[in-house]
């Protein structure tokens, strides 16, 4: 019968079990990413003018643009990251993030009702916002009166003689 210590699997073993392991620790340890690594497109919908040019450009077909519901969306787990929404953008509305943003892979839907690694966004109408400026400007003139008709009923009140 052999001797199970003059196996050669058994000195790799033992160096095994001294030793730290080969891989990280993840999740507790993570990797810093690369410098000009990709990682999640990001959308700002205050500059977008839903032109739709990066959804006709993406070679994944994950944005989807509409111009007449001013709504724009990405599918997370669809996009390859090669960065040619962000290249083609005139307006700078999509920038390539370096970190990863968590989407559900393992459930049918998330936890808000959408689909996995689904995002969307809906601008304002310019004439609701243009309304809604009115509206704010208007409101903040008339406060400004009421404080100045109070400033000079005060004023008057001081003046007025005693008695
Ligand atoms: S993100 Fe840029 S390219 Fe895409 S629809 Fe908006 S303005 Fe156009
Ligand atoms: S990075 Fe590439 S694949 Fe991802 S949304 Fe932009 S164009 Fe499409």
């Amino acid at each position: 019968m052999s001797n199970p210590f003059r196996l050669p699997m058994v000195p790799r073993a033992l160096r095994n079990l001294v030793s730290r392991p080969a891989t990280r620790r993840y999740p507790t340890e993570i990797r810093p990413r690369f410098d000009g690594a990709r990682g999640t497109i990001l959308f700002d919908v205050e500059t977008c003018n839903y032109c739709m040019l990066c959804a006709r450009r993406c070679p994944a077909a994950a944005i989807t643009v509409s111009r007449e519901d001013r709504m724009w969306s990405i599918e997370h787990l669809t996009c390859i990251g090669c960065n040619v929404c962000v290249e083609v953008c005139a307006k700078k509305s999509l920038t390539m993030s370096t970190e990863a943003k968590h989407v559900h892979t393992h459930a049918e839907v998330g936890p808000q009702g959408q689909r996995p690694g689904h995002e969307e966004w809906h601008g304002v109408d310019p004439a609701i916002a243009a309304a809604a400026a009115a509206a704010a400007a208007a409101v903040a003139a008339a406060k400004a009166a009421a404080v100045a008709a109070q400033a000079a009923e005060a004023e008057s009140l001081s003046g007025a003689p005693l008695g």
